[in-house]
């Protein structure tokens, strides 16, 4: 039997033979797409290619990508778990044809691979082709059918409709026909009984599609037409796990050397044995499932958190911590502990992993233990609620506030309701989930025309690197419509432009023409296209226009970015060399940069950093760049890559004295120029997870000048002094001494006005009286009275540095007799503007107006008297 590591690799040497260059996996989490979060195919990588927006490297290509299905157009999260083939996180076997190769020898491969070399049962084989559809105006793919016909017998080669058999990128951009591979692992008995062919595309467990060949002929435009794209590709997607199933002889994923390390590891820690009870076993293949998306995305620098990606893997944790605390009894932290196994398994593939495994397993510590405390608020939120229904029916508004605050997925509200008699209103449920998602579509939604192009087939060059200035040609714009504002996307032949990316910020300016002026807003990176952002379109589009850096804003940008990369040399020198570089954020004010640490800095690490950083500077250390360099030569260099980053075959070095990293970013000539260098926090992001901000150049003089001129006003407030912190220090001191003598005294007053009511009382259990000091100091001395005068009703009214105030305390028997201090309170209240409240026997209140106090003592002694 062949294990999963070998069948991957024959893949991969399968096509090398057919002169496909192996390229790695992308990262699973995207960082610079906004249409994008995670990589849910194996396309991804190559859009620009597909979209024509980047030259191919190479004819051919293959690979194993890791994808995650768990948002937008690709979500399979619910399933997993309870069913045995789709996985939130898996792995897609891919070869492409960029403009090269089409249907004839995708068809011929895809065929040879699995029933040559890895001798799949030909009989067990079936094919779709796309069957026409007449709305679209199309026919059916009869050259795909017509070369499976030469593999293949004609009653395994199905029609499919233009859902299943219609590939489509997205609203816009290429697509095309596709042709299925299924494959029908049921046992004889069960084929003869029901051919395979009637349970194609049925949700049938056992007879999956395991291959996609899309073949991408067209282009769909924004209004909805297709055009026929110039270079045809071929796009090829199948299943890693679910080719493991096949060839290991099981009839689940989770039965395959990919998933049982996890799996028994599961089952030993619970105390139970996987294949015995359905619930445990779903919730076994949940954990396994989800703790391998939840780890690669870690290890690719997505962690956890309250927002958008962060936000999706946050949820995936939680539905795997849910899963083990129902149905496997684990009530403490569990998911964490399974991280070695996973490493071990696949640490050797993905060494991402292997590196960071410490961090992955203590940000996922971190996650399930702030969880099962959420977990067990809303459940006992739940409780409450199940204990005050009346009907049999749990809201479907409070089963979606379980859901989005609490996490908890439907299915667990479902069967606690269950347990308690009662049915949870599904309709409530899912029209609470349709508004959540329509409010996030409707906050991202974006319109963007076709591109319309000046200048066919040029591509872009950017010359930012060297100058701030350019003649510049528009190739191509659209106007875009985001939320109510409408802009221009503009892209140039050449551009001084940087577009956003990498971390930093991206660049403003002007283009001009003779005496118009437009100004650049921003500038983005797009499916690899450098994108400038302008309110109007210039009237003559196919001017030489001067295009124009902000250059003193760049210059600033500059000093932050080659300051971080000084400073992530520095750390890694005081801390040591696990601080790797987990997120940075540069732009002209500030630089931001999120690393792997295990503890708070001291002020001692961050003075070092700075004197080490500063030092550096001092040096006029020269830029030293190189271009296009090959990745193993960068390598070899010492040069620093980032995890969870694509780099290509060349990559760019940029490199001042020690300091060497793969940066695509704009950076100052020499580090004199960056002047002085200045941390101004450090702090927590998450667990092991610090950040740094800092500041450079003039913002960083701004910073100390502050902070002298603060220093100086306080010197000054302090004549004559030689130790500030001992001066502050003794005044605090004094202070708290003053503080405790008036306390004294007003407690001392306030016992003599007790003393006075005491009193008073004597003659009449009943006063309503006016005293205007603090009638809040004579809380303490009333309530003790209490004791010894159940038969006291005390209204006392003032008014200090003009604020009035109400104080009622009542004796026991009062109470009994029917006075209520507090209901007493709200009316009296209202007399000076104001509100309160308390217990039938003490309240208080507060007001505005002064006035009004006289009044209320009277309706005091009115509502007493009664
Ligand atoms: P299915 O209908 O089974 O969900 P799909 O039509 O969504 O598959 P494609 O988008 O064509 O699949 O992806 C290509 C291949 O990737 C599929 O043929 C299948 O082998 C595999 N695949 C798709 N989704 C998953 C998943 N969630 N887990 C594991 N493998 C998957
Ligand atoms: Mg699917």
């Amino acid at each position: 039997m062949m294990t999963s590591n070998e069948i991957r690799k024959a893949f991969l040497d399968y096509f090398a033979s057919k002169d496909h260059h192996v390229v790695p996996s992308a990262p699973m989490v995207i960082k610079n797409d906004p249409t994008l979060m995670f990589t849910n195919a194996g396309m991804n990588q190559f859009k620009d290619i597909f979209l024509g927006n980047q030259q191919r490297q190479w004819p051919r290509a293959t690979d194993s990508q890791k994808c995650l299905r768990v948002s937008g157009k690709h979500n399979d999260l619910e399933e997993v778990g309870h069913d045995t083939y789709h996985h939130t996180m898996f792995e897609m076997l891919g070869n492409w044809s960029f403009g090269d190769y089409f249907k004839k020898e995708a068809i011929a491969y895809g065929w040879e691979f699995l029933t040559e070399v890895m001798k799949i049962n030909k009989d067990w084989l079936y094919v779709t082709v796309f069957g026409g559809d007449e709305k679209e105006g199309l026919e059916m793919d009869m050259e795909a059918y017509d070369f499976w016909k030469a593999h293949i017998s004609e009653d395994r080669i199905l029609k499919g409709s233009k859902k299943d058999n219609f590939w489509e990128m997205g609203d816009q951009g290429p697509c095309g026909p596709c042709s299925e591979i299924h494959v029908d692992i049921r046992p004889a008995e069960e084929k003869a009984k029901i051919p395979g062919k009637d349970l194609v595309n049925k949700d049938n467990p056992q007879v999956i599609e395991i291959w996609n060949l899309v073949f991408m002929q067209f282009n769909r435009k924004a209004d909805g037409t297709l055009e026929p794209l110039k270079a045809k590709h071929i796009d090829t997607g199948m299943g890693f796990e679910r080719l493991c199933m096949v060839m290991q002889g099981k009839r689940s994923n989770y039965d395959t050397d990919v998933f049982q390390p996890l799996i028994q590891e599961i089952a030993h820690k619970a105390g139970k044995t996987y294949g015995q009870n359905e619930e445990a076993d779903i919730a076994m293949r949940v954990c396994a499932d989800h703790l391998r998306a939840v780890s690669f995305s870690i290890a690719d620098g997505q962690l956890p958190s309250n927002v958008k990606a962060g936000y999706v893997i946050r949820r995936i944790l939680r539905r795997a911590v849910r899963y083990g605390y129902t149905f496997l009894g684990f009530t403490e932290p569990f998911m964490n502990t399974l991280v070695p196994t996973l490493v071990g398994q696949m640490g050797h593939q993905f060494p991402e992993l292997l590196k960071q495994q410490e961090l992955i397993q203590r940000i996922i510590l971190e996650e399930e233990q702030a969880f099962l405390r959420t977990l067990a608020g809303g459940i006992k939120r739940f409780e409450e609620y199940a204990s005050k229904c009346s009907g049999k029916v749990v809201d479907g508004a409070f089963a979606f506030e379980l859901f989005d605050t609490y996490g908890f997925p439907i299915d667990l509200t479902q069967l606690m309701a269950s347990e308690k008699g009662l049915t949870v209103d599904m309709e409530g449920f899912n029209r609470g989930l349709a508004e959540q998602k329509e409010r996030s579509r409707g906050a991202a939604k974006v319109e963007s025309d076709d591109w319309v192009e000046l200048l066919p087939g040029v591509e872009e060059e950017f010359v930012g690197y060297d100058t701030l200035e350019a003649d510049v040609r528009i190739a191509r714009y659209r106007k875009v419509k985001a939320k109510d504002r409408e802009f221009y996307q503009l892209v140039f032949d050449r551009t001084p432009f940087y577009g956003e990316s990498g971390g930093q910020t991206g660049d403003t300016g002007e283009l001009r023409v003779k005496s118009y002026e437009l100004r650049v807003n921003n500038t983005k990176k797009e499916n690899g296209l450098i994108v400038h952002i302008v309110d109007t379109l210039p009237e003559d589009l196919t001017a030489t226009f001067h295009a124009e850096v902000d250059a003193r804003r760049r210059m600033a940008i500059g000093c932050n970015h080659s300051a971080t990369h000084l400073m992530h040399y520095a750390l890694r020198q005081v801390l040591g060399e696990h601080v790797e570089q987990k997120g940075s954020s540069v732009d002209a004010e500030r630089l931001r940069f999120d690393f792997s640490h295990f503890a708070k800095m001291s002020q001692e690490e961050i003075r070092d950093v700075e004197h080490r950083v500063n030092e550096m500077i001092r040096q006029c250390l020269p830029l030293e760049e190189h271009r296009a360099m090959p990745i193993a030569e960068a390598q070899k260099l010492g040069a620093m890559a980032l995890f969870g980053e694509k780099y290509g075959d060349k990559v760019r070095v940029v490199k001042y004295g020690p300091s060497i990293e793969f940066c695509g970013g704009t950076h100052v000539q020499n580090t004199g120029m960056i002047g002085s260098f200045r941390i101004v926090s450090e702090g927590a992001v998450a667990a092991g997870m610090r950040r740094i901000e800092a500041i450079t150049a003039q913002a960083a003089t701004d910073y100390a000048d502050r902070q002298q001129e603060q220093l100086a006003a306080l010197t000054d407030m302090f004549k004559g002094t030689k130790d500030l912190a001992a001066s502050i220090a003794k005044l605090q001191e004094e202070n708290a001494a003053l503080k405790a003598s008036v306390e004294q005294m007003q407690r001392e007053k306030a016992a003599g006005m007790a003393r006075a009511i005491a009193d008073k009382l004597q003659a009449c259990p009943t006063l309503v009286d006016r005293m205007d000091s603090d009638v809040t100091a004579l809380k303490d001395a009333l309530m003790a009275l209490r004791a010894e005068r159940p038969d006291m009703a005390v209204v006392l009214g003032s008014v200090t540095a003009g604020k009035p105030a109400l104080l009622i305390v009542l004796g026991e028997n009062r109470v009994a007799a029917g006075l209520n201090a507090g209901q007493m309170v709200r009316t009296l209240g209202k007399e000076i503007q104001g509100g309160g409240g308390g217990q039938p026997h003490f309240a208080t209140a507060g007001g505005k107006n002064p006035d009004g106090l006289d009044k209320a003592l009277n309706v005091a002694k009115e509502l007493i008297a009664h």
